[in-house]
């Protein structure tokens, strides 16, 4: 079955995340997004699978969209495993624009993305995760208050202030510092250039 996928603005994905926060607003307790309870609310199952899987991918969503396949082996390091699921239930979630309904259509039939569409929807699904994980409610006045508020010891150089927030909020959101910088740049609390020197370039994945 041939489907298009119609790529979104970063203003259309950021009210998509508006709306997926609204709809499931009792499964965010202070700053942080419970998206296992998300995804459960929205009947979509994760399936932990094992062996070597995580060498080629981390996850996907499998052909029948109401299950995501998840390497089990993620599934001891909370930061990762959140992000991992939050991209892959962004996935269905465009292409299904469940953000309408809440629910996965009862007929949702596997779609065929051709490479380019595939390369699309892989920016969408990774920006909307980040927008779920990391509302920019809760990470703009928490990132200017640990800017604010750095220890003297970092607030000599631009770069040890900046990655003083965004390691910082790791607790607050359960997700890497690194996926904070970049929904910091997001939404323009750092710059692309900051982003890339201070963050993409020198922390591992
Ligand atoms: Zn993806």
């Amino acid at each position: 079955m041939s489907f298009i996928y119609q790529p979104r603005s970063n203003a259309e994905l950021e009210q998509i995340a508006e709306i997926i926060l609204g709809r499931y607003a009792r499964r965010r307790s202070g700053h942080f997004v419970d998206i296992e309870a998300i995804i459960e609310d929205a009947e979509i199952t994760p399936i932990p699978r094992r062996g070597g899987l995580h060498k080629f991918v981390n996850g996907y969503a499998a052909t029948n969209p109401k299950y995501i396949v998840i390497s089990e082996s993620f599934a001891s390091y909370p930061e990762r495993y959140r992000s991992i699921l939050a991209e892959e239930f962004c996935h269905i979630v465009l292409e299904y624009e469940i953000f309408k309904t809440g629910i996965l259509p009862i007929d949702a039939q596997p779609h065929n993305l051709t490479f380019d569409q595939h390369q699309q929807i892989e920016h969408d699904a990774q920006y909307l995760a980040r927008a779920v994980l990391i509302p920019k409610d809760s990470l703009i006045p928490l990132w200017r208050e640990h800017f604010e508020n750095a220890p003297a010891g970092v607030r000599h150089a631009e770069d040890c202030r900046l990655i003083h927030c965004a390691e910082s909020l790791e607790s607050f959101f359960v997700v890497w510092p690194l996926t904070i910088a970049y929904r910091a740049r997001d939404v323009d609390l750092i710059t692309d250039g900051q982003c890339r020197s201070y963050f993409s370039d020198r922390l591992a994945i």
